[in-house]
Protein backbone atom coordinates (compact mmCIF):
# COMPACT_ATOMS: atom_id res chain seq x y z
CA UNK A 1 0.00 0.00 0.00
CA UNK A 2 1.26 3.78 -1.09
CA UNK A 3 2.45 5.51 2.28
CA UNK A 4 1.17 8.26 2.04
CA UNK A 5 2.86 9.94 4.81
CA UNK A 6 6.13 9.79 2.77
CA UNK A 7 6.60 12.03 0.19
CA UNK A 8 8.94 12.20 -2.89
CA UNK A 9 12.71 11.30 -1.83
CA UNK A 10 14.12 15.29 -1.43
CA UNK A 11 11.17 17.71 -1.57
CA UNK A 12 10.62 18.56 1.67
CA UNK A 13 7.95 16.76 3.73
CA UNK A 14 5.12 19.18 3.89
CA UNK A 15 3.33 18.99 7.62
CA UNK A 16 0.08 20.22 9.23
CA UNK A 17 1.01 22.05 11.77
CA UNK A 18 -1.71 21.76 14.77
CA UNK A 19 -1.80 23.87 18.10
CA UNK A 20 -3.93 22.71 20.85
CA UNK A 21 -3.88 23.50 24.61
CA UNK A 22 -1.03 22.34 26.49
CA UNK A 23 -3.31 21.06 29.57
CA UNK A 24 -6.44 22.43 30.59
CA UNK A 25 -10.04 21.29 29.85
CA UNK A 26 -9.53 21.03 26.12
CA UNK A 27 -6.43 19.42 26.61
CA UNK A 28 -7.30 15.66 26.76
CA UNK A 29 -10.69 16.08 24.99
CA UNK A 30 -8.37 16.93 21.84
CA UNK A 31 -5.57 14.71 22.28
CA UNK A 32 -8.83 11.71 22.16
CA UNK A 33 -10.45 13.76 19.14
CA UNK A 34 -6.95 12.77 17.29
CA UNK A 35 -6.44 9.42 18.27
CA UNK A 36 -10.30 8.63 17.25
CA UNK A 37 -9.04 10.17 13.94
CA UNK A 38 -6.41 7.54 14.08
CA UNK A 39 -3.30 10.01 14.52
CA UNK A 40 -1.14 8.57 17.17
CA UNK A 41 1.46 11.24 18.70
CA UNK A 42 2.00 9.23 21.62
CA UNK A 43 5.57 8.56 20.24
CA UNK A 44 8.16 11.40 21.72
CA UNK A 45 5.65 13.33 23.44
CA UNK A 46 7.74 16.39 24.86
CA UNK A 47 6.24 19.74 26.70
CA UNK A 48 6.40 21.61 23.43
CA UNK A 49 5.43 19.63 20.58
CA UNK A 50 4.81 16.29 19.50
CA UNK A 51 4.72 14.20 16.02
CA UNK A 52 2.68 12.16 14.79
CA UNK A 53 3.77 8.67 13.51
CA UNK A 54 1.09 7.95 11.15
CA UNK A 55 0.01 11.19 9.64
CA UNK A 56 2.15 14.41 8.50
CA UNK A 57 0.91 16.19 11.44
CA UNK A 58 3.01 18.32 14.32
CA UNK A 59 0.84 19.07 17.29
CA UNK A 60 1.88 22.09 19.24
CA UNK A 61 0.98 22.41 22.95
CA UNK A 62 0.13 26.03 24.12
CA UNK A 63 -1.92 28.39 26.15
CA UNK A 64 -5.21 28.47 24.80
CA UNK A 65 -5.69 32.13 24.92
CA UNK A 66 -2.60 32.43 22.57
CA UNK A 67 -3.67 30.15 19.77
CA UNK A 68 -6.13 32.49 17.54
CA UNK A 69 -2.70 34.30 17.35
CA UNK A 70 -0.56 31.56 16.27
CA UNK A 71 -2.96 30.90 13.93
CA UNK A 72 -3.49 34.34 12.26
CA UNK A 73 0.80 34.46 12.18
CA UNK A 74 0.94 30.85 10.54
CA UNK A 75 3.03 30.04 13.52
CA UNK A 76 0.48 27.05 13.49
CA UNK A 77 -1.37 26.56 10.27
CA UNK A 78 -4.70 24.95 12.26
CA UNK A 79 -5.80 25.21 16.19
CA UNK A 80 -8.56 23.68 18.41
CA UNK A 81 -9.61 26.20 20.95
CA UNK A 82 -13.25 27.37 22.45
CA UNK A 83 -14.94 29.49 20.34
CA UNK A 84 -15.22 32.08 23.35
CA UNK A 85 -11.42 32.70 22.84
CA UNK A 86 -11.79 33.00 19.21
CA UNK A 87 -14.61 35.52 19.40
CA UNK A 88 -12.79 37.20 22.11
CA UNK A 89 -9.49 37.56 20.38
CA UNK A 90 -10.90 38.67 17.27
CA UNK A 91 -8.02 37.91 15.45
CA UNK A 92 -7.76 36.90 11.48
CA UNK A 93 -8.57 32.83 11.38
CA UNK A 94 -11.60 31.16 9.86
CA UNK A 95 -13.71 29.01 12.20
CA UNK A 96 -13.93 25.58 9.86
CA UNK A 97 -15.98 22.97 12.20
CA UNK A 98 -17.14 23.01 15.47
CA UNK A 99 -15.50 19.74 17.25
CA UNK A 100 -18.70 18.47 20.03
CA UNK A 101 -16.62 19.14 23.08
CA UNK A 102 -15.38 22.31 25.67
CA UNK A 103 -19.14 23.18 25.62
CA UNK A 104 -20.20 25.84 27.95
CA UNK A 105 -21.53 29.35 27.79
CA UNK A 106 -20.77 32.91 28.89
CA UNK A 107 -23.20 34.24 31.37
CA UNK A 108 -23.62 36.92 33.46
CA UNK A 109 -24.23 36.70 37.14
CA UNK A 110 -25.38 38.68 39.92
CA UNK A 111 -25.73 37.88 43.45
CA UNK A 112 -28.44 35.69 44.45
CA UNK A 113 -30.61 38.20 47.00
CA UNK A 114 -30.98 40.59 44.03
CA UNK A 115 -33.85 41.10 41.71
CA UNK A 116 -33.17 40.86 37.84
CA UNK A 117 -35.13 43.40 35.86
CA UNK A 118 -33.29 42.50 32.04
CA UNK A 119 -30.42 43.58 30.64
CA UNK A 120 -31.20 47.32 31.98
CA UNK A 121 -30.41 45.95 35.35
CA UNK A 122 -26.43 46.80 34.39
CA UNK A 123 -27.38 50.27 33.20
CA UNK A 124 -24.26 51.85 35.62
CA UNK A 125 -23.38 49.43 37.28
CA UNK A 126 -19.78 47.49 37.18
CA UNK A 127 -19.14 44.08 36.17
CA UNK A 128 -15.43 41.78 36.11
CA UNK A 129 -14.99 39.57 32.95
CA UNK A 130 -11.84 37.71 31.55
CA UNK A 131 -14.04 38.52 27.81
CA UNK A 132 -14.26 42.51 27.99
CA UNK A 133 -14.65 42.33 24.21
CA UNK A 134 -17.58 39.96 24.02
CA UNK A 135 -19.08 41.60 26.87
CA UNK A 136 -18.62 44.95 25.04
CA UNK A 137 -20.31 43.89 22.48
CA UNK A 138 -23.35 42.69 23.88
CA UNK A 139 -24.04 45.41 26.13
CA UNK A 140 -23.63 47.53 23.02
CA UNK A 141 -26.07 45.75 21.33
CA UNK A 142 -28.48 46.19 24.20
CA UNK A 143 -27.95 49.74 24.48
CA UNK A 144 -26.92 49.46 27.98
CA UNK A 145 -23.53 51.41 29.54
CA UNK A 146 -22.13 49.75 32.36
CA UNK A 147 -18.38 49.85 33.45
CA UNK A 148 -16.40 46.75 32.81
CA UNK A 149 -13.78 45.90 35.17
CA UNK A 150 -11.18 43.03 33.52
CA UNK A 151 -9.65 40.31 35.46
CA UNK A 152 -8.01 37.58 34.28
CA UNK A 153 -9.52 34.59 36.95
CA UNK A 154 -11.66 34.02 39.73
CA UNK A 155 -14.07 36.11 38.13
CA UNK A 156 -16.76 34.57 40.38
CA UNK A 157 -15.74 36.33 43.68
CA UNK A 158 -15.38 39.80 42.42
CA UNK A 159 -18.97 40.71 43.68
CA UNK A 160 -18.67 38.45 46.94
CA UNK A 161 -15.05 40.82 47.53
CA UNK A 162 -17.31 44.09 47.08
CA UNK A 163 -15.07 44.48 43.64
CA UNK A 164 -18.06 44.54 41.04
CA UNK A 165 -22.08 44.13 40.97
CA UNK A 166 -22.14 41.86 38.67
CA UNK A 167 -19.51 39.05 36.57
CA UNK A 168 -19.60 37.32 32.78
CA UNK A 169 -18.09 34.07 32.76
CA UNK A 170 -17.77 31.26 31.54
CA UNK A 171 -20.72 28.37 32.80
CA UNK A 172 -21.30 24.76 32.05
CA UNK A 173 -22.94 23.59 35.48
CA UNK A 174 -23.76 26.68 37.55
CA UNK A 175 -22.49 24.70 40.58
CA UNK A 176 -18.99 27.85 41.03
CA UNK A 177 -22.08 30.43 40.60
CA UNK A 178 -24.32 29.14 43.31
CA UNK A 179 -21.81 28.21 45.17
CA UNK A 180 -20.41 31.94 45.08
CA UNK A 181 -23.71 33.35 46.03
CA UNK A 182 -24.30 34.19 42.57
CA UNK A 183 -27.36 33.56 39.78
CA UNK A 184 -27.18 33.74 35.96
CA UNK A 185 -29.18 35.98 34.55
CA UNK A 186 -28.16 35.65 30.93
CA UNK A 187 -26.37 33.98 28.43
CA UNK A 188 -24.68 36.07 26.15
CA UNK A 189 -22.61 33.17 24.02
CA UNK A 190 -23.43 29.49 23.82
CA UNK A 191 -19.28 28.00 23.02
CA UNK A 192 -17.56 24.73 22.08
CA UNK A 193 -14.03 23.84 20.72
CA UNK A 194 -13.61 24.57 17.00
CA UNK A 195 -11.05 24.25 14.34
CA UNK A 196 -9.56 27.30 13.03
CA UNK A 197 -7.18 27.88 10.07
CA UNK A 198 -4.86 30.05 8.84
CA UNK A 199 -6.61 32.16 6.06
CA UNK A 200 -4.18 31.55 3.38
CA UNK A 201 -3.65 27.83 3.86
CA UNK A 202 -1.03 26.51 0.57
CA UNK A 203 -2.76 24.05 -1.44
CA UNK A 204 -0.76 21.06 0.13
CA UNK A 205 -1.55 21.81 3.56
CA UNK A 206 -5.01 22.38 2.28
CA UNK A 207 -5.35 19.07 1.32
CA UNK A 208 -3.80 17.74 4.30
CA UNK A 209 -6.50 19.38 6.21
CA UNK A 210 -8.92 17.97 4.01
CA UNK A 211 -7.66 14.54 4.95
CA UNK A 212 -7.63 15.49 8.67
CA UNK A 213 -11.84 17.14 8.18
CA UNK A 214 -12.83 13.78 6.08
CA UNK A 215 -11.89 11.47 9.40
CA UNK A 216 -13.10 14.48 12.03
CA UNK A 217 -16.61 14.27 10.62
CA UNK A 218 -16.44 10.51 10.56
CA UNK A 219 -16.05 10.30 14.48
CA UNK A 220 -18.57 13.38 14.85
CA UNK A 221 -21.12 11.41 12.80
CA UNK A 222 -20.38 8.01 14.41
CA UNK A 223 -20.91 9.60 17.52
CA UNK A 224 -24.39 11.46 16.79
CA UNK A 225 -25.42 7.87 15.52
CA UNK A 226 -26.28 4.25 16.61
CA UNK A 227 -26.80 1.42 14.89
CA UNK A 228 -30.10 -0.63 15.61
CA UNK A 229 -30.63 -4.20 15.33
CA UNK A 230 -34.10 -6.03 16.04
CA UNK A 231 -36.23 -9.02 15.41
CA UNK A 232 -39.72 -8.07 13.72
CA UNK A 233 -42.70 -10.56 12.96
CA UNK A 234 -42.93 -10.38 8.83
CA UNK A 235 -46.33 -9.10 9.43
CA UNK A 236 -45.18 -5.96 11.18
CA UNK A 237 -42.22 -5.43 8.95
CA UNK A 238 -43.77 -2.47 6.85
CA UNK A 239 -44.86 -0.63 10.10
CA UNK A 240 -41.63 -1.06 11.72
CA UNK A 241 -39.21 -0.09 8.44
CA UNK A 242 -41.94 3.17 7.95
CA UNK A 243 -40.37 3.91 11.60
CA UNK A 244 -36.29 3.55 10.79
CA UNK A 245 -34.80 6.40 8.78
CA UNK A 246 -31.35 4.27 7.94
CA UNK A 247 -28.83 5.61 6.01
CA UNK A 248 -30.09 4.92 2.97
CA UNK A 249 -32.86 1.98 4.10
CA UNK A 250 -32.83 -0.36 6.81
CA UNK A 251 -30.96 -3.55 5.98
CA UNK A 252 -33.79 -6.40 6.11
CA UNK A 253 -32.39 -10.59 6.85
CA UNK A 254 -34.79 -13.60 7.06
CA UNK A 255 -34.46 -15.08 10.27
CA UNK A 256 -34.30 -19.38 10.72
CA UNK A 257 -37.60 -18.89 12.08
CA UNK A 258 -40.04 -18.97 9.99
CA UNK A 259 -42.31 -15.44 9.52
CA UNK A 260 -39.86 -13.48 11.50
CA UNK A 261 -36.66 -10.71 9.61
CA UNK A 262 -33.99 -9.33 11.44
CA UNK A 263 -33.79 -5.33 10.80
CA UNK A 264 -30.46 -3.27 10.79
CA UNK A 265 -30.94 0.62 10.51
CA UNK A 266 -28.70 3.48 11.82
CA UNK A 267 -30.77 6.15 14.40
CA UNK A 268 -30.11 9.24 15.32
CA UNK A 269 -29.42 10.25 19.24
CA UNK A 270 -31.82 12.99 18.82
CA UNK A 271 -34.72 10.92 18.45
CA UNK A 272 -33.62 7.76 19.23
CA UNK A 273 -35.26 7.14 22.68
CA UNK A 274 -39.01 7.99 20.60
CA UNK A 275 -38.22 5.56 18.28
CA UNK A 276 -36.96 2.71 19.94
CA UNK A 277 -40.55 3.18 21.98
CA UNK A 278 -42.49 2.90 18.83
CA UNK A 279 -40.57 -0.12 17.46
CA UNK A 280 -41.34 -1.77 20.39
CA UNK A 281 -45.37 -0.65 20.51
CA UNK A 282 -45.38 -2.21 16.55
CA UNK A 283 -44.05 -5.23 18.01
CA UNK A 284 -40.06 -4.97 17.26
CA UNK A 285 -38.14 -7.65 19.73
CA UNK A 286 -34.87 -8.38 20.60
CA UNK A 287 -33.54 -4.35 20.13
CA UNK A 288 -30.02 -4.32 20.15
CA UNK A 289 -28.33 -0.90 20.30
CA UNK A 290 -24.43 -0.71 19.15
CA UNK A 291 -21.85 2.41 19.25
CA UNK A 292 -20.55 3.22 15.65
CA UNK A 293 -17.26 3.66 15.67
CA UNK A 294 -16.43 5.68 12.78
CA UNK A 295 -19.63 6.82 9.65
CA UNK A 296 -18.26 7.61 6.28
CA UNK A 297 -21.74 8.62 4.18
P1 LIG B 1 -4.83 28.25 29.76
O1 LIG B 1 -3.78 28.11 30.82
O2 LIG B 1 -4.56 27.32 28.59
O3 LIG B 1 -5.08 29.66 29.37
P2 LIG B 1 -7.53 28.42 30.92
O4 LIG B 1 -7.53 28.48 32.40
O5 LIG B 1 -7.81 29.61 30.11
O6 LIG B 1 -6.16 27.68 30.43
P3 LIG B 1 -9.47 26.25 30.92
O7 LIG B 1 -10.15 26.57 32.21
O8 LIG B 1 -8.72 24.98 30.80
O9 LIG B 1 -8.53 27.40 30.37
O10 LIG B 1 -10.60 26.34 29.79
C1 LIG B 1 -10.28 26.19 28.46
C2 LIG B 1 -11.54 26.28 27.63
O11 LIG B 1 -12.44 25.24 28.00
C3 LIG B 1 -12.35 27.54 27.81
O12 LIG B 1 -11.84 28.62 27.08
C4 LIG B 1 -13.71 27.09 27.27
O13 LIG B 1 -13.72 27.16 25.86
C5 LIG B 1 -13.77 25.63 27.68
N1 LIG B 1 -14.68 25.35 28.84
C6 LIG B 1 -15.61 24.38 28.88
N2 LIG B 1 -16.30 24.39 30.03
C7 LIG B 1 -15.80 25.37 30.77
C8 LIG B 1 -16.10 25.87 32.09
N3 LIG B 1 -17.05 25.37 32.84
N4 LIG B 1 -15.36 26.88 32.55
C9 LIG B 1 -14.35 27.37 31.80
N5 LIG B 1 -14.05 26.95 30.55
C10 LIG B 1 -14.77 25.97 30.02
ZN1 LIG C 1 -6.83 30.37 28.79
Amino acid sequence: MKDLTTNTPGAETVKLKLAIQKSGRLHDDSIKLLKECGIDISNGVNKLKAEASNFPIEVFFLRDDDIPQYVEDAVADIGFVGENVVYEKKKKVDVVEKLGFGKCRLSLAIRKGEEYTGPQFLAGKKIATSYPVILGDYLKTQGVSAEIHEISGSVEIAPGIGLADAICDLVSSGSTLFMNGLKETESILQSQAVLIRYQQLEAAKQQLLDRLMFRIQAVKKAKNNKYVLLNAPNAKLKEIIGLLPGMKSPTVLPLAEEGWSSVHSVLNENDFWDIIEQLKAAGAQGILVVPIEKMIV
